[in-house]
């Protein structure tokens, strides 16, 4: 059995602290899981069910610890704004996950971006359309090293703050998620089978802004380190 093209690569991150790969198979994206965001993008965060979007495996760009890696600036947008967010991977699946078993089914978890072009998100959302013109950019899924929940457990609580320039535009809480990790990964199962290979972004807190070509962002979460990007 041969391919007629070329089999494209699986997408991978690296695991911390290891010559390991993480395969990643899909990303899921929560949407306005932070009140402040949530008002900041003009809607009530009263605790309506969450809701997800999806990006493609292949937008994931490996952001090596200790190195500025390189993020290309999109066409068609003058507005690309930087979400920071902790995304969750997960190590096996499974469909109607109840919650107190949910966090069982993460192996650990990463600092990335939810790159947005939010020109086209916002045109999307005025039009009614789905949001991949803005969501599902190439690259638009800049994301650190995996950390094992067996070596720094499973954070539910603790700084998240994004940097432009040496200025902070972005500084939240994880505990101030609106629905937790654990009820994310139960809610997601009961609409798809997950899969081991699955990352979820959980969502950023206030203050998302715009990036410019030339600009340095640095993301942190605390026990997760940080992650460097130079926008080109
Ligand atoms: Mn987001």
């Amino acid at each position: 059995m041969l391919y007629v093209i070329q089999k494209p690569p699986r997408p991978t991150l690296p695991v911390v602290g290891t010559e390991d790969l993480f395969p990643v198979r899909r990303v899921y994206c929560v949407g306005r899981n932070y009140a402040a965001h949530a008002r900041e993008m003009g809607h009530d965060p009263n605790r309506e069910p969450p809701f997800f979007f999806m990006k493609p495996a292949d937008a994931m760009l490996p952001a090596p610890a200790g190195k500025t890696a390189e993020l290309p600036y999109p066409p068609k947008t003058a507005n690309y704004h930087f979400e920071v967010e902790m995304a969750a991977a997960l190590g096996t699946g499974g469909c109607d996950i109840p919650v107190e078993r949910a966090l069982d089914h993460v192996y650990g978890y990463a600092i990335g971006l939810d790159m947005t072009r939010r020109d086209l998100q916002d045109e999307a959302k005025q039009l009614r359309r789905p949001w991949d013109l803005g969501k599902a950019a190439d690259h638009s899924g800049p994301t650190g090293p995996i950390h094992p929940a067996a070596q720094v457990g499973h954070p539910s609580r603790g700084a998240i703050t994004l940097i432009v320039d040496g200025a902070t535009k972005q500084s939240g809480d994880l505990a101030d998620m609106i629905w937790s990790v654990a009820e994310q990964v139960s809610y997601l199962s009961g609409y798809f089978t997950l899969q081991p290979g699955d990352l979820i972004f959980s969502g950023t807190p206030e203050g998302v802004g715009p990036v410019a070509r030339g600009q340095t962002m640095v993301g942190a979460i605390g026990g997760l380190g940080e992650i460097r990007l130079r926008v080109t």
